[in-house]
């Protein structure tokens, strides 16, 4: 009997596969319906640049552990991920910051503006938008919404799909200002990238005589439920347990109905030119269609080519059955998606042996620093499960 059946092969599969297969001296067997390893973590060489095909990925976390951890796979450096965002035709400071401020209203117009904020957000390194928004200070709040309709509002409803005012709060407070003139996106210490990129960084973390990958296959077509007694057959096999990171829904065949995920088209340019545009990303909130482009040549550890490439991304509504649009990147997390996410999850506790895990069997919006941890804290319930 297979032991143990893991599905997907990002960080939530693979570290948890790892685990198993080196902590527990148990045989894995690891399942991956795309055609290469990694999740949306895949890099891999295009005209001598490496490209992330699934989006540009920036490791960030305050937990030094976890950069430890990730160095006995692939060799790290240190790289603190830079942003602008292209408004009202000028290149301005992404995370919105002191400098943007100046950009923004010019530096005449900010001295009170910044004063003020100083004092008010007095000890705090970064503010969401809607605090700013919301605030009883009427120059902090004119400029809050000054913000928010050149940026928030327009990228937000072309990435998710939905007018604005019917995301989540949360979405909107990942994108806070910087009460201060930091340039990094994100206020993490440990910001890192693999030398070799993320697809070695994989292969390594799989390598291991307990762990099989098998690639090219919809782990759903080989499994079977069997509700009456509660058990799980892969290829009418009964199995131990079923670490899942795919899409819940897709689990079991939508039963209680989709959940909604945004997807992206990324669309690439190839130029001749060493240095295309003047950030590695850019977001573009008042464009038509896209919301980014990257240019990955420019935190590449290697850059000896003279040639350049960019992605831009095109959000769309994900997709099954379409040719574009056909991977789920974002749960779109709405009152009804969690009331439809929840029936999911009273299905999973039937059978006792499913441990959900990742982004897309939880339905969240994880981080690879938050999908990481997770994944060890998932293999606690694991050895439980087994006993061991
Ligand atoms: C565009 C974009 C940019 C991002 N940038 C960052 C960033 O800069 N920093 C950061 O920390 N995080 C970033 N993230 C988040 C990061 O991608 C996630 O944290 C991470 O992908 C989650 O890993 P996972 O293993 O849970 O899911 P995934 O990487 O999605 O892996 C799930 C795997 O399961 C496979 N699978 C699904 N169903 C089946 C099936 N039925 N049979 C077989 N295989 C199946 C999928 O093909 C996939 O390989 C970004 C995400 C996106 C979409």
């Amino acid at each position: 009997m297979q032991e143990i059946v893991v599905v997907g092969t990002g960080f939530s599969g693979s570290i948890l596969a790892r685990k198993v297969a080196e902590e527990l001296n148990i045989k894995v067997l690891i399942v991956e319906k795309r055609s290469h390893i990694g999740g949306n973590m895949y890099d891999e060489i295009d005209k001598g640049i490496l490209v992330q095909r699934y989006g540009p990925h920036f490791l960030n976390t305050n937990k030094y552990w976890i950069i430890d951890y990730l160095s006995k796979y692939a060799e790290l450096f240190e790289h603190n991920n830079k942003l602008l965002s292209y408004i009202d035709g000028k290149y301005v400071r992404l995370p919105f910051n002191f400098q943007t401020v100046q950009q923004l209203i010019t530096p005449a117009k900010s001295e009170l503006l910044l004063s003020k904020m100083r004092k008010e957000f007095y000890g705090r390194d970064r503010v969401p938008i809607l605090e700013l928004v919301e605030h009883q200070d009427a120059d902090i709040r004119n400029y809050g919404e000054l913000l928010f309709e050149k940026a928030y509002r327009t990228y937000i409803s072309k990435q998710w799909g939905i007018p604005v005012e019917k995301i989540d709060r949360y979405v909107l407070d990942r994108v806070p200002m910087a009460m201060n003139y930091d340039e990094r996106y994100l206020n993490k210490d440990f910001q890192y990238l693999p030398k070799e990129g993320y697809t070695k960084l994989f292969e390594n973390m799989l390598n291991h005589p307990n762990i099989e990958v098998v690639l090219n296959t919809d782990a759903i077509e080989h499994i079977q439920f069997d509700g009456s007694n509660n058990i799980i057959k892969y290829d009418g096999h009964e199995i131990k347990l079923l670490i899942f990171t795919g899409a819940i829904d897709e689990l079991f065949s939508l039963k209680f109905g989709d959940l909604p995920y945004r997807s992206l088209d990324i669309r690439y340019e190839y130029y001749e030119e060493d240095s295309v545009l003047p950030s590695e990303v850019v977001s573009y909130p008042q464009a038509e269609g896209y919301t980014r482009k990257t240019e990955y040549k420019k935190f590449n550890y290697k850059r000896d080519v003279t040639h350049s490439v960019v992605a831009a991304e095109y959000p769309l509504q994900y997709n099954r059955n379409a040719s574009i649009g056909n991977i789920p990147f974002y749960p779109v997390t709405t009152d009804e998606s969690t009331g439809i996410y929840k029936n999911y999850l009273l299905e999973v506790e039937k059978y006792g042996n499913i441990i959900l895990c990742g982004r897309l069997a939880e339905f969240k919006y994880y981080n690879m620093d938050i999908c990481i941890e997770h994944a060890f804290e998932k293999f606690e319930e694991v050895k439980n499960l087994l006993c061991v």
